[in-house]
């Protein structure tokens, strides 16, 4: 993806640590803690410009939500949206997804959001994929029990190649769309990637799978 650099991005974030978590591997163990509830935490890993999580954080607010993302240029957008509608619900983490399991300890996390990931096309950049096996081995660290994966694409190959990865790893699918938008699944809300893609006539997949 290419990300417009933003100077001003990083003094922004850290001008706002109530919601950009500075140094979030002192939380690891304590999430909880440093939102308003104690309730179930669900996280987006490559949040981009944080619509999806925002929406979901308005709509659900029995539930606690972080947004993850590697790019400061992007992640600023995220903060932008969050500083507007204040929500008590919604911490963002500008860190690489790899560090999950510094900052997460075993079963602090209930869910997790994966939406149109970078779909790394060369087979020797696999490894990146964020549905790659290492990944969801760092997944499996911080869920709980029966923790599910969420994951959109409009990329058939990273689709195809995802569904391959979880089902190679033991995760049972619960459920596919090959055509999320014209599905019966009810409530989606759209990210960013999901509207500029689906605008140009590409067809969205969809599956939600369950770790033991
Ligand atoms: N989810 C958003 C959407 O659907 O509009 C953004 C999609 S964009 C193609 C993928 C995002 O994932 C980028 O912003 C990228 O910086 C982020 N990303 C990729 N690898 C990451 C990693 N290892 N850790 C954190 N973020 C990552």
């Amino acid at each position: 993806m290419r990300v417009r650099n933003k100077p001003w991005a990083r003094e922004m974030l850290d001008s706002h640590p109530e919601y950009v978590i500075p140094s979030p591997e002192e939380n690891k163990g304590k999430w909880n803690s440093v939102f308003e509830k104690d309730q179930p935490l669900h996280i987006e890993v490559g949040t981009g410009k944080g619509r999806f999580i925002t929406e979901m954080a308005k709509a659900n607010p029995h539930i606690n939500y972080i947004g993850i993302e590697l790019f400061d240029s992007v992640i600023v957008s995220a903060l932008e949206r969050l500083t507007e509608a204040k929500l008590p619900n919604l911490k963002l983490l500008n860190v690489n997804a790899e560090k999950l399991t510094d900052i997460f300890a075993k079963g602090e996390v209930n869910r997790v959001y994966l939406n149109f990931s970078d779909p790394w096309p060369k087979t020797r950049h696999a490894k990146r994929r964020l549905t790659y096996k290492t990944f969801l081995k760092l997944y499996e660290d911080i869920l709980v029990e029966k923790g599910e994966l969420h994951f959109k694409t409009d990329n058939q190959g990273l689709f195809e190649f995802s569904l391959l990865s979880f089902s190679e790893y033991g995760l049972l699918l619960k459920y596919i769309s090959l055509d999320l938008h014209n599905s019966d699944f009810e409530g989606n809300i759209m990210t960013e990637y999901e509207e500029k893609f689906s605008q140009q006539g590409s067809r969205i997949y969809r599956c939600e799978v369950q770790y033991p």
